[in-house]
């Protein structure tokens, strides 16, 4: 990252501290900013979580020095704790749905985790229990569950949220994220809403997602390509606080891929799915704010986009969205 202007011990030290960028297709009245976490050295958001689970872990004794991770991940959390895992002394296991790119298998794999597949139509739901399973036949193993540990938001209370808040001098008016632990969304809003509490918060979904249920909404169920976030059950997603939430934003994957093909042609970003969902979702918020449909404290939205495009090729992110969504 840009601002490392000093030699470092660790690549672990290159974590965070990531770019915040305009969008420029928000009104220029509301600008929207993104933060840029594929510049990880993971090339994701979950480096941070990676490296905070992993040291919080160590250091309550609730593992021990050369102990063993094993967790239900779509793929970026495995990377990134296998990043900390790997420099921090610990070994890894990764159960992962069967349908998730095989780039980020590959990329566990090469940071020394074993890989567990389990049957993409069993979904996530499948994964946190086989990984439950494997721990309890294992010595020295424990289960993190990214989906419901407090420290997967607290890593971002930590440091994502306090990163975006200060490159803004406090002028947060709406936050903006994609929800799949909804540990991101959940740290960043809590740590803004506790210094600006008329901050606009919304969740962003793929359409057939069912996040919008724990706001006593009732979705439609359905599939989606859109990689990384969305909920098929609600009461899986511990983190999620619908206290903390104005708002859940659906976008169909046609939008979201649209989005990702527009922002690398035009905005020169290389990014993936999920921030095709959130740069929709925040650039409709920031519209929302200056016509006055929503009312927020400053007139600035800050969204995430979570990794990188280049981890999608073999999904064709970048071919036609029959190509992709197959
Ligand atoms: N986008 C991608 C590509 C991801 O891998 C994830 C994590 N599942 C997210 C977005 C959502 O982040 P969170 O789990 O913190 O809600």
């Amino acid at each position: 990252m840009t601002t490392h202007r000093e030699p470092l011990d660790s690549v672990l030290e290159t974590v965070g501290e990531t770019p915040l960028v305009r969008v420029q297709a928000a009104p220029e009245a509301v600008p929207v900013y993104a933060k840029l976490e594929s510049f990880n050295p993971g090339a994701s958001i979950k480096d941070r979580i990676g490296v905070y689970i992993c040291e919080r872990l160590l250091e309550r004794g609730d593992l021990a020095p050369g102990g063993r991770i094993i967790e239900p991940t779509a793929g970026n959390t495995g990377i990134g704790m296998a990043l900390a895992a790997g420099q921090l002394g610990l070994e890894a296991t990764f159960v992962v749905p069967e349908r998730f790119s095989v780039e980020k298998q590959d990329l566990m794999a090469a940071l020394g985790a074993e890989i567990v597949n389990t049957p993409t139509e069993e979904g996530m739901g499948r994964a946190i229990d086989r990984a439950h399973e494997l721990a309890e036949a294992r010595e020295n193993a424990v289960v993190p569950q990214q989906f419901a540990t407090p420290l997967n938001a607290e890593a971002h209370y930590e440091t994502t949220g306090p990163e975006i808040y200060d490159a803004l001098d406090g002028e947060v008016g709406a936050v903006v994220m994609g929800c799949g632990t909804a540990g991101t969304l959940m740290g960043v809003a809590r740590y803004v809403l506790e210094r600006e509490p008329e901050a606009h918060v919304v969740a962003v979904e793929p359409e057939g997602s069912t996040f919008s249920a724990a706001l006593g909404h009732n979705p439609e169920t359905g599939d989606y390509a859109t990689e990384g976030i969305g909920t098929h059950d609600v009461s899986r997603n511990e983190l999620f606080d619908p206290e903390l939430v104005d708002e859940v934003a659906s976008v169909p994957d046609r939008r979201s891929h649209a989005e990702v093909q527009r922002l690398a042609r035009e905005e020169g970003h290389l990014v993936a799915s999920s921030a095709g969902a959130a740069s929709v979702a925040a650039v409709e918020t920031a519209e929302a704010i200056r016509d006055g449909a929503v009312d927020a404290p400053h007139d600035a939205v800050v969204t995430v986009f979570p990794d990188s495009g280049e981890r999608y090729l073999s999904k064709n992110i970048y071919g036609s969205f029959s190509e992709w969504e197959a």
